[in-house]
Protein backbone atom coordinates (compact mmCIF):
# COMPACT_ATOMS: atom_id res chain seq x y z
CA UNK A 1 0.00 0.00 0.00
CA UNK A 2 0.97 3.12 -1.02
CA UNK A 3 1.55 6.36 1.13
CA UNK A 4 1.93 9.45 -0.97
CA UNK A 5 3.36 12.84 1.37
CA UNK A 6 1.69 16.33 0.10
CA UNK A 7 -0.83 14.66 -2.62
CA UNK A 8 -3.27 17.52 -3.97
CA UNK A 9 -7.11 16.66 -3.41
CA UNK A 10 -8.34 19.39 -6.16
CA UNK A 11 -9.24 15.91 -8.15
CA UNK A 12 -10.88 14.05 -5.42
CA UNK A 13 -13.38 16.88 -3.76
CA UNK A 14 -16.33 17.92 -6.30
CA UNK A 15 -16.21 21.31 -5.56
CA UNK A 16 -12.50 21.69 -7.05
CA UNK A 17 -10.96 23.14 -4.31
CA UNK A 18 -6.96 23.08 -4.44
CA UNK A 19 -5.98 21.48 -0.96
CA UNK A 20 -3.09 18.91 0.08
CA UNK A 21 -2.84 15.99 2.43
CA UNK A 22 0.18 15.93 4.23
CA UNK A 23 -0.21 12.41 3.91
CA UNK A 24 -2.64 10.37 1.53
CA UNK A 25 -3.32 6.52 0.41
CA UNK A 26 -6.45 4.24 -1.22
CA UNK A 27 -7.63 0.94 0.76
CA UNK A 28 -9.19 -1.64 -1.29
CA UNK A 29 -9.47 -4.07 1.60
CA UNK A 30 -10.18 -4.53 5.76
CA UNK A 31 -6.83 -5.81 5.79
CA UNK A 32 -5.30 -2.64 4.32
CA UNK A 33 -7.23 -0.35 6.82
CA UNK A 34 -5.66 -2.03 9.62
CA UNK A 35 -2.19 -1.85 7.93
CA UNK A 36 -2.67 1.68 8.31
CA UNK A 37 -4.33 1.56 11.93
CA UNK A 38 -1.19 -0.33 12.73
CA UNK A 39 1.20 1.97 11.16
CA UNK A 40 3.30 3.73 14.18
CA UNK A 41 3.70 6.26 12.25
CA UNK A 42 0.13 7.12 11.87
CA UNK A 43 -0.98 6.69 15.86
CA UNK A 44 -1.19 10.14 16.67
CA UNK A 45 -2.50 11.24 12.74
CA UNK A 46 -5.72 12.60 12.37
CA UNK A 47 -7.18 10.65 9.58
CA UNK A 48 -9.71 11.56 7.83
CA UNK A 49 -12.09 8.96 4.93
CA UNK A 50 -12.88 10.10 1.85
CA UNK A 51 -15.23 8.39 -0.99
CA UNK A 52 -16.36 10.50 -4.01
CA UNK A 53 -15.50 13.80 -2.30
CA UNK A 54 -18.51 15.23 -3.18
CA UNK A 55 -20.14 16.01 0.58
CA UNK A 56 -16.85 17.99 1.92
CA UNK A 57 -15.23 21.58 1.43
CA UNK A 58 -12.28 21.77 3.03
CA UNK A 59 -11.68 25.13 4.01
CA UNK A 60 -7.39 24.44 4.44
CA UNK A 61 -4.93 22.00 3.71
CA UNK A 62 -5.69 18.35 5.92
CA UNK A 63 -2.83 18.52 8.05
CA UNK A 64 -2.78 14.42 8.44
CA UNK A 65 -3.97 11.14 6.45
CA UNK A 66 -6.74 10.79 3.66
CA UNK A 67 -7.35 7.42 3.18
CA UNK A 68 -9.45 6.94 0.17
CA UNK A 69 -12.67 4.08 0.42
CA UNK A 70 -11.88 1.48 -2.54
CA UNK A 71 -13.30 -1.43 -1.36
CA UNK A 72 -15.47 -3.09 -4.32
CA UNK A 73 -17.77 -5.64 -4.62
CA UNK A 74 -21.57 -6.24 -4.45
CA UNK A 75 -23.36 -9.60 -3.34
CA UNK A 76 -26.35 -11.34 -3.09
CA UNK A 77 -26.00 -12.54 0.40
CA UNK A 78 -29.76 -13.67 0.77
CA UNK A 79 -32.81 -13.96 -1.89
CA UNK A 80 -36.47 -14.90 -1.68
CA UNK A 81 -39.56 -14.22 -4.05
CA UNK A 82 -40.28 -10.80 -2.42
CA UNK A 83 -36.66 -9.91 -1.99
CA UNK A 84 -33.03 -9.88 -2.15
CA UNK A 85 -30.34 -8.48 0.90
CA UNK A 86 -27.05 -7.03 -1.22
CA UNK A 87 -23.60 -6.73 0.51
CA UNK A 88 -22.21 -4.01 -1.14
CA UNK A 89 -18.48 -2.71 -0.51
CA UNK A 90 -18.33 0.83 1.06
CA UNK A 91 -16.12 2.54 -2.44
CA UNK A 92 -18.71 1.03 -4.80
CA UNK A 93 -20.27 4.11 -6.54
CA UNK A 94 -23.17 4.65 -5.46
CA UNK A 95 -24.89 5.34 -9.03
CA UNK A 96 -23.63 2.18 -10.36
CA UNK A 97 -25.20 0.20 -7.43
CA UNK A 98 -28.49 2.00 -8.62
CA UNK A 99 -27.90 0.90 -12.12
CA UNK A 100 -27.47 -2.60 -11.07
CA UNK A 101 -30.61 -2.74 -9.00
CA UNK A 102 -32.74 -0.83 -12.02
CA UNK A 103 -30.90 -3.37 -14.28
CA UNK A 104 -32.45 -6.51 -11.70
CA UNK A 105 -35.80 -5.04 -10.90
CA UNK A 106 -34.89 -4.69 -7.63
CA UNK A 107 -36.75 -1.66 -6.44
CA UNK A 108 -35.98 0.99 -3.71
CA UNK A 109 -33.53 3.30 -4.45
CA UNK A 110 -34.42 4.35 -7.97
CA UNK A 111 -35.27 7.63 -6.63
CA UNK A 112 -32.13 8.14 -5.53
CA UNK A 113 -30.73 7.82 -9.13
CA UNK A 114 -27.32 9.90 -9.85
CA UNK A 115 -26.62 11.01 -6.44
CA UNK A 116 -22.83 11.51 -6.81
CA UNK A 117 -20.46 9.12 -4.07
CA UNK A 118 -19.51 5.96 -3.17
CA UNK A 119 -21.99 3.42 -1.36
CA UNK A 120 -20.30 3.76 1.99
CA UNK A 121 -20.63 7.69 2.56
CA UNK A 122 -24.87 6.97 1.61
CA UNK A 123 -25.44 6.33 5.02
CA UNK A 124 -23.42 9.35 6.63
CA UNK A 125 -26.06 11.77 5.64
CA UNK A 126 -28.62 9.01 4.67
CA UNK A 127 -28.84 10.52 1.52
CA UNK A 128 -32.58 11.35 0.21
CA UNK A 129 -34.06 12.37 -2.92
CA UNK A 130 -37.49 12.88 -4.14
CA UNK A 131 -39.04 10.69 -1.58
CA UNK A 132 -37.06 7.98 -0.92
CA UNK A 133 -33.83 7.94 1.77
CA UNK A 134 -31.14 4.88 1.72
CA UNK A 135 -32.74 4.23 5.28
CA UNK A 136 -35.68 2.91 3.59
CA UNK A 137 -33.58 -0.05 2.26
CA UNK A 138 -30.79 -0.11 4.95
CA UNK A 139 -30.46 -3.13 6.96
CA UNK A 140 -27.22 -2.90 8.53
CA UNK A 141 -23.16 -1.68 7.91
CA UNK A 142 -19.98 -2.87 8.41
CA UNK A 143 -16.98 -0.87 9.48
CA UNK A 144 -13.97 -0.38 11.51
CA UNK A 145 -13.74 1.33 15.05
CA UNK A 146 -10.84 3.65 15.01
CA UNK A 147 -10.55 3.90 18.83
CA UNK A 148 -10.78 -0.34 19.37
CA UNK A 149 -9.12 -0.68 16.15
CA UNK A 150 -12.31 -3.80 15.91
CA UNK A 151 -14.98 -4.84 13.80
CA UNK A 152 -18.57 -3.41 14.48
CA UNK A 153 -21.85 -4.03 12.83
CA UNK A 154 -24.84 -1.19 13.17
CA UNK A 155 -28.56 -2.14 12.52
CA UNK A 156 -30.56 0.34 11.49
CA UNK A 157 -31.49 1.59 14.80
CA UNK A 158 -27.80 2.15 15.75
CA UNK A 159 -27.48 4.46 12.80
CA UNK A 160 -29.88 7.02 14.63
CA UNK A 161 -31.21 7.88 11.23
CA UNK A 162 -32.80 11.36 10.66
CA UNK A 163 -33.42 13.78 7.71
CA UNK A 164 -30.28 14.10 6.13
CA UNK A 165 -28.41 12.99 9.30
CA UNK A 166 -26.70 9.90 11.48
CA UNK A 167 -24.64 8.70 14.33
CA UNK A 168 -21.79 9.25 11.73
CA UNK A 169 -22.16 12.76 11.94
CA UNK A 170 -22.56 13.04 15.49
CA UNK A 171 -20.58 10.40 18.18
CA UNK A 172 -19.08 8.81 15.52
CA UNK A 173 -17.69 11.09 13.41
CA UNK A 174 -14.38 10.47 11.96
CA UNK A 175 -14.48 7.58 14.62
CA UNK A 176 -15.73 5.11 12.45
CA UNK A 177 -15.03 3.82 8.81
CA UNK A 178 -17.63 2.10 7.27
CA UNK A 179 -16.64 -0.81 4.92
CA UNK A 180 -19.40 -2.41 3.65
CA UNK A 181 -23.35 -1.73 3.61
CA UNK A 182 -26.42 -4.16 3.68
CA UNK A 183 -29.36 -3.27 1.90
CA UNK A 184 -32.57 -5.04 1.47
CA UNK A 185 -34.52 -4.04 -2.22
CA UNK A 186 -37.88 -6.14 -3.16
CA UNK A 187 -38.95 -7.37 -5.77
CA UNK A 188 -42.64 -6.29 -5.94
CA UNK A 189 -42.98 -2.94 -8.01
CA UNK A 190 -43.11 -0.03 -5.91
CA UNK A 191 -43.30 3.34 -7.51
CA UNK A 192 -43.05 5.99 -5.87
CA UNK A 193 -43.59 9.11 -7.48
CA UNK A 194 -45.37 11.71 -4.87
CA UNK A 195 -42.66 14.66 -5.47
CA UNK A 196 -44.48 17.17 -8.10
CA UNK A 197 -41.78 17.21 -10.01
CA UNK A 198 -42.06 13.22 -11.06
CA UNK A 199 -46.08 13.53 -10.80
CA UNK A 200 -45.49 16.06 -13.98
CA UNK A 201 -43.07 13.92 -16.07
CA UNK A 202 -45.48 10.67 -15.42
CA UNK A 203 -48.77 12.79 -16.06
CA UNK A 204 -51.60 10.79 -15.86
CA UNK A 205 -49.94 7.55 -16.53
CA UNK A 206 -51.44 4.58 -14.28
CA UNK A 207 -48.38 3.74 -11.50
CA UNK A 208 -48.58 -0.35 -13.37
CA UNK A 209 -47.88 1.52 -16.59
CA UNK A 210 -44.41 3.13 -15.07
CA UNK A 211 -41.10 0.69 -14.58
CA UNK A 212 -37.98 1.49 -12.15
CA UNK A 213 -36.44 2.11 -15.09
CA UNK A 214 -38.96 5.17 -15.85
CA UNK A 215 -38.20 6.66 -12.32
CA UNK A 216 -34.33 6.24 -12.46
CA UNK A 217 -34.18 7.88 -16.33
CA UNK A 218 -36.70 10.74 -15.31
CA UNK A 219 -34.98 11.55 -12.04
CA UNK A 220 -31.65 10.98 -14.06
CA UNK A 221 -32.83 13.44 -16.70
CA UNK A 222 -34.57 16.07 -14.40
CA UNK A 223 -31.48 16.21 -12.32
CA UNK A 224 -28.98 16.79 -15.41
CA UNK A 225 -31.62 19.90 -16.02
CA UNK A 226 -31.64 21.62 -12.96
CA UNK A 227 -28.24 21.06 -11.33
CA UNK A 228 -24.06 21.88 -12.34
CA UNK A 229 -21.78 19.21 -13.70
CA UNK A 230 -19.28 18.88 -11.01
CA UNK A 231 -16.59 18.67 -13.97
CA UNK A 232 -17.83 22.36 -14.84
CA UNK A 233 -18.93 24.12 -11.99
CA UNK A 234 -17.09 22.97 -8.83
CA UNK A 235 -19.80 22.24 -6.41
CA UNK A 236 -21.13 19.68 -3.21
CA UNK A 237 -24.99 19.77 -4.23
CA UNK A 238 -27.29 20.85 -1.60
CA UNK A 239 -24.94 23.53 0.32
CA UNK A 240 -27.80 23.75 3.29
CA UNK A 241 -30.33 21.33 4.70
CA UNK A 242 -34.15 22.49 4.39
CA UNK A 243 -35.08 23.75 8.15
CA UNK A 244 -37.95 21.96 10.16
CA UNK A 245 -39.88 24.58 12.14
CA UNK A 246 -42.36 24.80 14.32
CA UNK A 247 -46.38 25.78 13.06
CA UNK A 248 -46.61 28.76 15.22
CA UNK A 249 -43.42 30.33 13.24
CA UNK A 250 -44.90 28.58 9.91
CA UNK A 251 -47.75 30.34 10.26
CA UNK A 252 -46.54 33.81 11.11
CA UNK A 253 -43.93 33.71 7.93
CA UNK A 254 -47.56 32.76 5.77
CA UNK A 255 -48.93 36.20 6.96
CA UNK A 256 -45.34 37.88 6.21
CA UNK A 257 -44.39 35.66 2.63
CA UNK A 258 -48.17 33.72 1.45
CA UNK A 259 -45.84 31.84 -1.54
CA UNK A 260 -44.07 29.77 1.47
CA UNK A 261 -44.32 26.59 0.88
CA UNK A 262 -43.95 23.75 3.76
CA UNK A 263 -43.73 20.13 3.56
CA UNK A 264 -45.00 18.53 7.08
CA UNK A 265 -43.38 16.05 8.93
CA UNK A 266 -44.18 12.69 10.64
CA UNK A 267 -42.89 14.58 13.96
CA UNK A 268 -45.30 17.59 12.99
CA UNK A 269 -42.23 19.70 11.97
CA UNK A 270 -42.95 21.76 9.10
CA UNK A 271 -39.66 21.44 6.44
CA UNK A 272 -39.46 24.59 4.49
CA UNK A 273 -37.51 24.36 0.95
CA UNK A 274 -33.84 26.27 1.86
CA UNK A 275 -33.37 27.01 -1.98
CA UNK A 276 -37.10 29.16 -1.64
CA UNK A 277 -35.43 31.31 1.53
CA UNK A 278 -32.43 32.02 0.25
CA UNK A 279 -34.05 32.70 -3.19
CA UNK A 280 -36.47 34.82 -1.11
CA UNK A 281 -33.18 36.83 0.42
CA UNK A 282 -31.80 37.32 -3.18
CA UNK A 283 -29.01 34.83 -3.40
CA UNK A 284 -30.18 32.88 -6.36
CA UNK A 285 -28.12 33.04 -9.05
CA UNK A 286 -25.49 35.80 -7.33
CA UNK A 287 -21.82 36.00 -7.62
CA UNK A 288 -19.18 36.96 -4.80
CA UNK A 289 -15.60 36.67 -6.77
CA UNK A 290 -15.42 32.89 -6.96
CA UNK A 291 -17.95 31.88 -5.76
CA UNK A 292 -22.01 32.15 -5.52
CA UNK A 293 -25.13 30.67 -5.53
CA UNK A 294 -26.21 28.41 -9.08
CA UNK A 295 -28.31 30.54 -11.33
CA UNK A 296 -31.00 27.24 -11.25
CA UNK A 297 -31.53 26.58 -7.92
CA UNK A 298 -30.05 28.25 -4.83
CA UNK A 299 -29.14 26.17 -2.66
CA UNK A 300 -25.93 25.00 -4.25
CA UNK A 301 -22.92 26.92 -4.15
CA UNK A 302 -20.65 27.12 -6.67
CA UNK A 303 -16.76 27.49 -7.29
CA UNK A 304 -16.17 29.08 -10.26
CA UNK A 305 -12.62 28.68 -10.88
CA UNK A 306 -10.40 29.49 -8.60
CA UNK A 307 -11.97 29.55 -4.86
CA UNK A 308 -10.99 29.13 -1.65
CA UNK A 309 -12.75 26.74 0.66
CA UNK A 310 -12.96 29.65 2.82
CA UNK A 311 -15.23 31.53 0.32
CA UNK A 312 -17.47 28.70 0.34
CA UNK A 313 -17.43 29.33 3.73
CA UNK A 314 -17.88 32.79 4.09
CA UNK A 315 -20.58 33.10 1.50
CA UNK A 316 -22.22 30.13 3.42
CA UNK A 317 -22.30 32.03 6.85
CA UNK A 318 -23.04 35.20 5.04
CA UNK A 319 -26.55 33.85 3.57
CA UNK A 320 -26.86 32.04 7.22
CA UNK A 321 -26.83 35.58 8.70
CA UNK A 322 -28.94 36.84 5.71
CA UNK A 323 -31.76 34.23 6.46
CA UNK A 324 -31.42 34.38 10.22
CA UNK A 325 -31.95 38.16 10.03
CA UNK A 326 -35.35 38.52 7.35
CA UNK A 327 -37.19 35.24 8.66
CA UNK A 328 -35.32 34.02 11.80
CA UNK A 329 -34.17 30.77 11.00
CA UNK A 330 -30.88 29.27 11.20
CA UNK A 331 -29.95 27.46 8.27
CA UNK A 332 -27.54 24.27 8.82
CA UNK A 333 -25.01 22.80 6.35
CA UNK A 334 -24.83 19.57 5.01
CA UNK A 335 -22.26 19.71 3.74
CA UNK A 336 -19.27 18.24 5.93
CA UNK A 337 -16.21 20.82 6.54
CA UNK A 338 -12.69 20.21 6.84
P1 LIG B 1 -17.46 12.23 0.76
O1 LIG B 1 -17.80 13.61 0.32
O2 LIG B 1 -16.19 11.66 0.32
O3 LIG B 1 -17.57 12.19 2.34
C1 LIG B 1 -18.68 12.74 3.00
C2 LIG B 1 -18.53 12.49 4.52
O4 LIG B 1 -18.61 11.10 4.78
C3 LIG B 1 -17.19 12.93 5.07
O5 LIG B 1 -17.40 13.38 6.38
C4 LIG B 1 -16.36 11.65 5.06
O6 LIG B 1 -15.34 11.67 6.02
C5 LIG B 1 -17.41 10.62 5.37
N1 LIG B 1 -17.16 9.31 4.75
C6 LIG B 1 -17.10 9.04 3.42
N2 LIG B 1 -16.91 7.72 3.23
C7 LIG B 1 -16.84 7.15 4.44
C8 LIG B 1 -16.65 5.81 4.91
N3 LIG B 1 -16.50 4.76 4.09
N4 LIG B 1 -16.61 5.60 6.25
C9 LIG B 1 -16.75 6.62 7.12
N5 LIG B 1 -16.93 7.91 6.74
C10 LIG B 1 -16.98 8.17 5.42
N6 LIG B 1 -26.90 14.07 -1.22
C11 LIG B 1 -28.15 13.62 -0.96
O7 LIG B 1 -28.43 13.14 0.14
N7 LIG B 1 -29.13 13.68 -1.91
C12 LIG B 1 -28.91 14.20 -3.13
O8 LIG B 1 -29.81 14.22 -3.96
C13 LIG B 1 -27.61 14.69 -3.43
N8 LIG B 1 -27.34 15.26 -4.63
C14 LIG B 1 -26.10 15.77 -4.89
C15 LIG B 1 -25.86 16.36 -6.12
C16 LIG B 1 -24.61 16.88 -6.43
C17 LIG B 1 -24.36 17.53 -7.77
C18 LIG B 1 -23.55 16.76 -5.48
C19 LIG B 1 -22.19 17.25 -5.81
C20 LIG B 1 -23.79 16.18 -4.25
C21 LIG B 1 -25.07 15.69 -3.93
N9 LIG B 1 -25.35 15.09 -2.68
C22 LIG B 1 -26.61 14.60 -2.42
C23 LIG B 1 -24.31 15.01 -1.65
C24 LIG B 1 -23.39 13.76 -1.77
O9 LIG B 1 -23.40 13.28 -3.07
C25 LIG B 1 -23.79 12.64 -0.83
O10 LIG B 1 -23.79 13.10 0.50
C26 LIG B 1 -22.86 11.42 -0.94
O11 LIG B 1 -23.34 10.38 -0.12
C27 LIG B 1 -21.41 11.74 -0.55
O12 LIG B 1 -20.63 10.62 -0.91
P2 LIG B 1 -19.06 10.72 -1.05
O13 LIG B 1 -18.53 9.36 -1.24
O14 LIG B 1 -18.71 11.72 -2.10
O15 LIG B 1 -18.68 11.27 0.38
P1 LIG C 1 -37.62 20.38 -5.53
O1 LIG C 1 -38.26 19.19 -6.16
O2 LIG C 1 -37.61 21.68 -6.25
O3 LIG C 1 -38.26 20.60 -4.09
C1 LIG C 1 -37.76 21.62 -3.23
C2 LIG C 1 -37.69 21.09 -1.82
O4 LIG C 1 -39.01 20.79 -1.39
C3 LIG C 1 -36.88 19.82 -1.75
O5 LIG C 1 -35.72 20.13 -1.06
C4 LIG C 1 -37.77 18.80 -1.05
O6 LIG C 1 -37.25 18.37 0.20
C5 LIG C 1 -39.07 19.53 -0.78
N1 LIG C 1 -40.19 18.77 -1.36
C6 LIG C 1 -40.66 18.84 -2.64
N2 LIG C 1 -41.73 18.04 -2.77
C7 LIG C 1 -41.93 17.44 -1.59
C8 LIG C 1 -42.87 16.49 -1.11
N3 LIG C 1 -43.85 16.01 -1.89
N4 LIG C 1 -42.77 16.07 0.18
C9 LIG C 1 -41.80 16.54 0.98
N5 LIG C 1 -40.87 17.44 0.58
C10 LIG C 1 -40.93 17.89 -0.67
O7 LIG C 1 -36.11 20.05 -5.11
P2 LIG C 1 -34.79 19.97 -5.98
O8 LIG C 1 -33.82 20.94 -5.48
O9 LIG C 1 -35.12 19.92 -7.43
O10 LIG C 1 -34.26 18.53 -5.55
C11 LIG C 1 -35.00 17.37 -5.87
C12 LIG C 1 -34.65 16.25 -4.91
O11 LIG C 1 -33.26 15.94 -5.01
C13 LIG C 1 -34.90 16.63 -3.45
O12 LIG C 1 -35.38 15.51 -2.77
C14 LIG C 1 -33.53 17.02 -2.94
O13 LIG C 1 -33.35 16.74 -1.57
C15 LIG C 1 -32.61 16.14 -3.79
N6 LIG C 1 -31.30 16.79 -3.97
C16 LIG C 1 -30.45 16.80 -2.90
C17 LIG C 1 -29.20 17.38 -3.02
C18 LIG C 1 -28.23 17.32 -1.87
O14 LIG C 1 -27.07 17.61 -2.07
N7 LIG C 1 -28.64 16.94 -0.69
C19 LIG C 1 -28.82 17.99 -4.21
C20 LIG C 1 -29.73 18.00 -5.25
C21 LIG C 1 -30.97 17.39 -5.13
P3 LIG C 1 -36.14 17.21 0.35
O15 LIG C 1 -34.86 17.87 0.03
O16 LIG C 1 -36.29 16.84 1.78
O17 LIG C 1 -36.48 16.08 -0.55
Amino acid sequence: MKIIENQSLKNLNTFGLDVNARFYTEVESIEQIREVLQSAKFKNTPLLIIGGGSNILFTKDFDGLVIRMLIKGVEEISCDDSSVILRVGAGEIWDDLVKYCVNKNYSGIENLSLIPGSVGASPIQNIGAYGSEVKDVFVKLEGINLTTGEIEFYNKEECKFGYRDSIFKHELRNKFIITSVFLKLTKQLKINIEYEALKKEFGNLDLSEITIKDVSETVSRIRRSKLPDTNVLGNAGSFFKNPEIGEEQFSNLKQQFPDIVGYTSKDGKIKVPAGWIIQKCGWKGKRVGNVGSYEKQALVLVNYGNASGKEVFDLSQTIINDVETKFGIKLEREVNIF
